[in-house]
């Protein structure tokens, strides 16, 4: 039998691997960074054998209480991913589970590769209504892809709306990019009267992927240069966070009226929305139409929840080095950051996938029903 990981997004570190019955495992953290979380790996040749893979140190992990009542994901041909027997115990992960073939990947949440990601984008490039600009580069050499849909100005040369979906500045947080998967093939659709809509009176700027570099690294948290993304949005660095430089950099050029960053959450087993309140000059008409949109979301979606979430910031006290606060105070933005469960929602659970890819995406969709309910006031 063999344990390996060097491939896109891969993470795991074999200490021993001899013995189907004690397999012992590390994560690596991220480069020039102390965050480990994420794991993702292939084991071969263990078809029928009862295994034990223990995941060990994750007691240090950058988020332990994800690790309760967590199930870790697995899949056979790396489409269809359920989740396997887990416990956490001792400061180890332990995952029990008979492969029923001779190759089996075990994740912390369903990947979504870099391939994937190119897939997406062609897919969406190939769509008349859609503009493709790379807006830079990584540390690590690989294109900044922003998705452009829609014109800018309707019919009548008015300006539209303009909203800006960013997803993933946390690599390991894949939910966000099969929820933006299932946003753009939504809003793509011209069989769907919701998409036609908002088009008519909306621009929508896409960033599926703002960290390439931590996707294809197998990162929980941070971009090439160990840098957490979300920590930057004040005053980027093109020498350290380029991602976060070009990204912001075109939001100078359009402005933003609405402003989406999508997550995962390792802990909390809720979707839910942060907002803005602590952030200086607060305009409270925007900070509202934000809680619409949750309470929206909500009725739209019953996986989406508004009662259980983040702590709000006191009046001043916001952290402007994040986007959901930079954008909010830079633009005057409704700017929200949406959160989804690595382990499962508390109401309405669907044990054998957890939250999954196909959950996410269809809230990617339903996000955009809420955003044609605000849309009057925004
Ligand atoms: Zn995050």
């Amino acid at each position: 039998m063999k344990i390996s990981s060097d491939f896109d997004g891969g993470n795991i570190e074999v200490i021993e691997a001899e013995n189907p019955s004690n397999i012992r495992l590390h994560i690596h953290k991220d480069n020039k960074s102390d965050f480990f979380q994420w794991f993702y790996f292939r084991m071969t040749g263990a078809k029928g054998q009862l295994c034990a893979l223990s995941i060990e140190d994750v007691e240090n992990a950058a988020y332990p209480q994800g690790w309760e009542n967590y199930q870790a994901v697995a899949s056979y041909d790396r489409k269809n991913w359920f989740r396997v027997s887990t416990v956490y115990k001792d400061g180890s992960l332990v995952i029990h589970h008979v492969p029923e073939t001779d190759c089996v990947y075990y994740a912390y949440f369903a990947p979504y590769s870099m391939e994937r990601h190119h897939d997406l984008i062609a897919r969406c490039a190939a769509d008349e209504k859609v503009a493709l600009h790379t807006i830079g580069e990584t540390l690590d050499g690989q294109d900044m892809d922003l998705l452009t849909i829609g014109t800018p100005k309707n019919q009548q040369g008015e300006d539209k709306k303009v909203i800006w979906y960013i997803a993933r500045q946390h690599p390991g947080e894949t939910m966000a990019e099969w929820f933006m998967e299932g946003m753009l093939e939504r809003l793509l659709d011209d069989n769907d009267p919701v998409s036609r809509t908002l088009l008519d009176k909306c621009v929508f700027y896409a960033v599926p992927n703002m960290n390439p570099d931590g996707s294809r690294r197998g990162h929980l948290r941070t971009n090439a240069a160990g840098v957490n993304l979300n920590r930057v949005w004040e005053d980027p660095d093109f020498s350290s966070e380029p991602e976060v430089a070009y990204v912001r950099g075109k939001m100078d050029e359009t402005g933003i009226d609405l402003v989406l960053d999508v997550h995962g959450d390792e802990a909390l087993p809720y979707n839910f929305i942060a907002c803005f309140e602590g952030i200086p000059d607060i305009d409270e008409s925007q900070l509202d139409l934000a809680y619409e949109f949750m309470d929206q979301l909500a009725r739209i979606s019953p996986d989406f929840q508004t009662e259980v979430g983040y702590p709000k910031s006191a009046p001043g006290k916001a952290n402007l080095t994040m986007a959901t606060n930079q954008l909010a105070h830079r633009y005057n933005a409704v700017s929200m950051t949406l959160e989804m469960p690595f382990k499962d929602t508390e109401k309405t659970p669907y044990p054998e996938t957890g939250w999954s890819p196909d959950r996410s995406a269809k809230l990617g969709k339903a996000s955009l029903d809420a955003l044609l309910a605000v849309l009057p006031r925004l």
